[in-house]
């Protein structure tokens, strides 16, 4: 019996059988090929590398006309490279040579090619190694993926280095239930951590050493406290405690989703909204469980990543207009124009690198660089909330200037529309996310040029703080209660009321019961989170008087330090829970 600890991120209990991922964890497997084997072996990598070459076709095609000509150029570059003697020759003579696998060999040619680049000073030099490792990765990738491997993965607990939004978007989607998933990656506010939730999948982050257990046939993954952790190979009384505490977790979570049908009031009478934060698939039996007041957040990147090419406007229309129909025509509707760069990535489509992704061209960024993908998107936006409640925001705004060209933008969109006799909503509300700093400090100003706000604050936390939301070195530093994050949402609120604008928050925080505390005693009275947190969010709203709360705002503000506002709060979490600490 081991046990692992980590971070819950979804929480639950659950015990069963784990599927160990070592495909990421010990990167390439290399095996030996008898003799009579390798013609067939070469015969393999002939197959990947013709798929490879398929794909950047098929992406090229896709893309022409969307994106500009020079980001285009990498995938010409990329089928040169696939195409080139030198490296296909290196790769076949190194199986036979070395009689061992087609992924093994295609690793050890590509670090030398990769090594060789990399020592020349040249930039250009650099992108090569960098194109180099890229073809390389879809060759491998070719070579071990099994279709069907995702059946396998079937209600059990699935162990992995890191995942992929995209990825666990596949698994899910191709009807495989995961009952948990333990990583050794740590992100609390990556979107993989997100979609998890939305999910609801019992998940263990930050877990260290993973592949260096035995893992036996039964572990026992909990989630469900702040010391979550994993138990590897339980003896019988460990199991037996675990059976009961399941029990009971279970029944906990079903008293609080009886709040359901109750209304989202204070003590002292005050309405908060609670909507929700979607991908692009809406399971209106399950959300309507929850009884949300809209839908604060379409990540629309996720439809984006469910496809093997940009979306059309058609396509994309369609979805929205679905969403607006099942969702119902009054409660309001946010679609977030698309949100990708950093770790957002779509499968078809490779970000020009760069040093820092996360400072540099993500979300309005890159559409606005990328016109006609833009296009297409508001086009469909446009024309699915004719008749309904939906509304649009941008993301990662950071001057007023994207506004107004994004402004320019929907306008023509609109005329072309018109032009066609397209029926489409002409008062469309525009709204902001506000996550980066700029926007902030210039809140009262955005607040006359936009119809409402937004506040991503997983991202605002991180360029407040400047501090990684992925990064496992300066992690304790990343923390949404920080008195600087804290002052900053202050500002927006007041912005808003001052303009009369609405203000509401979508990042992981409107979700967490304490930061709900020091959100409501901003007076910030809007949230979003994925559809699992509401039941718990409302059964804490219904306990808190809203006058008394927010006699703690400005000891809130003037806190030092987070843990000094945690501190404040969870003194009056106790209070209204009725415990004293
Ligand atoms: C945020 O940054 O808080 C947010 C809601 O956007 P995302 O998590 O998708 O970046
Ligand atoms: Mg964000």
């Amino acid at each position: 019996m081991e046990s692992v600890g980590g971070k819950g991120i979804f929480p639950g209990i659950v015990i069963g059988k784990p599927y160990i991922d070592r495909k990421k964890s010990i990167d390439v497997e290399n095996y030996k090929i008898p003799e009579d084997k390798i013609e067939e072996e070469i015969e393999r990598l002939k197959g990947a590398i013709e798929s490879a070459k398929l794909e950047i076709k098929q992406l090229k095609d896709n893309l022409r006309g969307k994106i500009n000509k020079e980001d285009l150029q990498i995938l010409t570059v990329h089928l040169m490279m696939l195409d080139d003697p030198q490296f296909t020759t290196d790769i076949k003579k190194g199986i036979k040579r070395e009689m061992v696998n087609a992924e093994s060999i295609v690793k050890k040619v590509s670090n030398r090619y990769i090594e060789m680049f990399e020592k020349i000073a040249d930039p250009i030099y650099k992108q090569r190694a960098l194109d180099i490792k890229d073809i390389s990765e879809r060759i491998i990738n070719n070579l071990v993926f099994l279709s069907d491997t995702y059946k396998e993965l079937d209600g059990r607990i699935l162990v992995v280095k890191e995942l992929f939004p995209s990825e666990l978007l596949k698994i899910y989607y191709s009807g495989v239930k995961l009952s948990g998933i333990i990583m050794e990656y740590m992100g609390e506010t990556s979107h993989i951590a997100i979609l998890a939730k939305s999910l609801e999948l019992p998940t263990l982050m930050g877990g260290h050493n993973l592949f260096e257990i035995e893992w036996g046939d039964l572990i026992i993954l909990d989630t469900s406290t702040v010391d979550s952790k994993v138990i590897t190979n339980p003896d019988a009384s460990t199991l037996e405690k675990y059976l009961i505490l399941k029990d009971k977790f279970e029944s906990k979570k079903k008293e609080v989703e009886r709040n359901v049908g109750l209304p989202t009031v204070t003590v002292d009478g005050v309405r908060i909204n609670l909507s929700i934060n979607i991908g692009g698939r809406l399971d209106i039996t399950e959300i309507e469980r929850k009884n949300p007041d809209g839908i604060g957040l379409l990540r629309t990147e996720l439809i984006y990543m469910d496809t093997n090419e940009f979306p059309s406007e058609d396509k994309q229309f369609k979805i929205y207009d679905n969403i607006g129909k099942e969702f119902g025509e009054d409660r309001p509707i946010i679609i977030r124009t698309l949100d990708i760069g950093a770790d957002k990535k779509l499968p078809y489509y490779e970000m020009t690198p760069e040093e820092n992704p996360s400072l540099g061209c993500r979300g309005i960024r890159f559409t606005l660089k990328n016109k006609n993908i833009f296009k297409d998107q508001i086009k469909a936006i446009l024309r699915a909330a004719y008749g309904k409640n939906i509304k649009m925001m941008y993301p990662m705004v950071t001057t007023l200037k994207e506004v107004f060209e994004a402004r320019g933008i929907l306008e023509e969109c609109k005329r072309e529309l018109r032009e066609k006799g397209i029926k489409h909503k002409k008062d469309l509300e525009v709204g902001v996310m506000i996550e980066v700093p700029s926007a902030v400090i210039l809140a009262d100003v955005f607040a006359q040029y936009v119809d409402f706000f937004s506040v991503g604050t997983n991202d605002l936390t991180q360029y407040i703080l400047a501090t990684d939301r992925f990064s496992q070195s300066a992690e304790e530093l990343y923390d949404c209660l920080d008195p600087a994050v804290l002052r900053g949402l202050n500002l927006v609120a007041k912005a808003g009321r001052e303009y009369n604008k609405k203000v509401s928050i979508c990042g992981e925080m409107a979700g967490d019961e304490i930061s709900v505390l020091a959100l409501l005693s901003l007076g910030i009275t809007e949230l979003s989170m994925t559809p699992p947190s509401i039941p718990k969010i409302r059964a804490l709203i219904r306990k808190i008087n809203l006058k008394e709360l927010q006699e703690l705002k400005d000891r809130v503000l003037k806190s030092f330090s987070s843990d000094e506002v945690r501190q404040i709060l969870l003194e009056y979490m106790n209070k209204i829970q009725g415990e004293q600490n």
